[in-house]
């Protein structure tokens, strides 16, 4: 598939972590938490405060308080960084939200609070039915309507084991009305009009120690090394396979140079401990459907056997944390200062070698490149960029004539960079190529310059 069918659309929504460790402050909680500088978060009952408790932590470290900590730390925990931990169930006055309440007993029938709670018991004789302690008369129980002495549990009374009892109106009840009094704003609340709130400490999820340790330090400077080399980068990228599939490609990064555009297909990986084959697979897979030629994965912390294997295979350069670390510190010329769109328009062949050198390539004229078949391939114009993490070739046939190039040729060259597994292939013609020839080029995604007007120009001789 020609690259330039492809269609990337950047994901509407990223991947959990960026938006919220684009803040600043979420971002510093969670490296101290990396750094184990902090081991949890747990919050502090505070009744100055608003909301009743505070989480001292949060306060000290980024100076967050009140709503707002809550807020970010359930935001993190929303986002799978955070693992919540119940800590405290909290009630609060429907009135002033104050959570100093104080729970006030009363008796179902009456309302009044002078209420026992004990032993209740029943004289079968004269039914009259009391706590315990009503009942006790110097080691012995007795009556305190009838005055009988109460002997065999059973034949003279019953247990009715433990409750309550109004000392203002006897009733008798297991479960009180309870309702609630604010310290703060003296109110009385009914048990119904309260809130409940649950308060929790937090944690790190451990599980995603190593993808935090990526996003939150290498990979902010790898899209920077990206862009330092003139790429622009869809993360999240949906891109429509050749099998009508719609893939997500974690990073897709583009160079789009005037003369050719090329793309990388980038990966990553994140396991626990090895990342196993079926994983190279399915970014293998993707990539393919999705017509990439360059792909580059990122594996954290390192890639199993079986799957390094597979990758050295199908071509596809694997960046563990230290290979990450030695292109993210070598010192690639950085060729932002040269991506100023410089229009290509073909005059000559010294004036292209300038052009390609000037865009930071290295040029050969007629290379010597030797296939996978074994045979050995001349190219007019070899141009080769060392960009980091991939080395980009581009092979360029250029045909001067005094008639349309015809497919022979452009099939010709085809067929050696493809044998010498060079994937951007350039062909510019002069005048131009015939229609099948151009047909066959754009299906080759081949990238085809005609030029007919060369006169104008005032160069004579373009073969030089
Ligand atoms: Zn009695
Ligand atoms: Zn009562
Ligand atoms: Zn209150």
């Amino acid at each position: 598939m020609a690259e330039t069918d492809r269609t990337v659309k950047a994901a509407e929504t990223g991947p959990a972590i960026t938006g919220i460790l684009k803040d600043e402050e979420g971002m510093k909680l969670v490296s101290d938490m990396l750094e184990t500088k902090i081991v949890d978060i747990k919050p502090q009952y505070d009744f100055s405060t608003e909301l009743g408790f505070i989480y001292p932590v949060v306060e000290q470290t980024i100076q967050v308080k009140g709503k707002a900590a809550v807020s970010l730390l359930e935001s993190l925990s929303d986002k799978g960084i955070f693992k919540r931990s119940f800590f405290d169930k909290l009630l609060r006055c429907p009135r002033c939200q104050s959570i100093n309440l104080r729970p006030s007993v009363r008796c179902p029938k009456c309302g009044s609070k002078n209420i026992a709670r004990g032993r209740v018991l029943e004289h079968l004789a004269c039914k009259y039915i009391g706590v315990e302690d009503e009942f006790r008369a110097g080691g012995r129980y007795v009556c305190p309507r009838c005055k009988m002495e109460l002997r065999t549990m059973g034949a003279d009374y019953q247990s009715r084991g433990i409750l309550r009892k109004c000392r203002d109106c006897g009733e008798v009840f297991n479960v009180p009305l309870t309702n609630w009094v604010c310290l703060k704003c003296s109110s009385i609340s009914d048990d119904d009009k309260i809130a409940e709130v649950s308060i929790y400490s937090y944690s790190l999820d451990q599980t995603k120690r190593n993808w935090l340790e990526f996003e939150l330090k290498p990979k902010v400077r790898f899209l920077e090394f990206l862009s330092q080399h003139g790429y622009k980068v869809a993360e999240n990228a949906r891109v429509k396979g050749r099998s009508g599939a719609e893939h997500c490609i974690d990073m897709v990064a583009t160079r789009d140079d005037d003369l050719v555009s090329h793309s990388i297909a980038i990966g990553i990986e994140i396991a626990r401990e090895k990342v196993g084959l079926d994983r190279v697979l399915d970014f293998d897979v993707k990539a393919y459907d999705s017509g990439f030629h360059n792909k580059v994965l990122i594996v954290v912390p390192e890639l199993g056997e079986e799957a390094k294997k597979f990758a050295q295979l199908q071509r596809i350069e694997i960046l563990e944390p230290k290979e990450l670390e030695k292109v993210l510190t070598r010192s690639v010329p950085s060729v932002a200062g040269t991506m100023e769109k410089e229009p290509f328009e073909f005059k000559s062949k010294s004036q292209l070698v300038q052009y390609l050198e000037r865009q930071g390539y290295k040029v050969k004229k007629n290379a010597k490149v030797e296939g996978r078949s074994g045979a050995e391939h001349n190219i007019d114009i070899l141009a080769t960029r060392d960009e980091g993490i991939i080395t980009h070739r581009i092979a360029i046939d250029v045909e001067v004539g005094k008639r349309p190039v015809g497919l022979d040729k452009v099939f010709n060259f085809d067929d050696k960079a493809y044998d010498a597994g060079i994937l951007d292939k350039v062909v510019i013609a002069v005048p131009g190529l015939t229609r099948e020839a151009r047909q066959f080029a754009r299906h080759q995604g081949t990238k085809v310059f005609e030029t007919g007007q060369l006169e104008q120009s005032g160069q004579k001789n373009p073969e030089t």
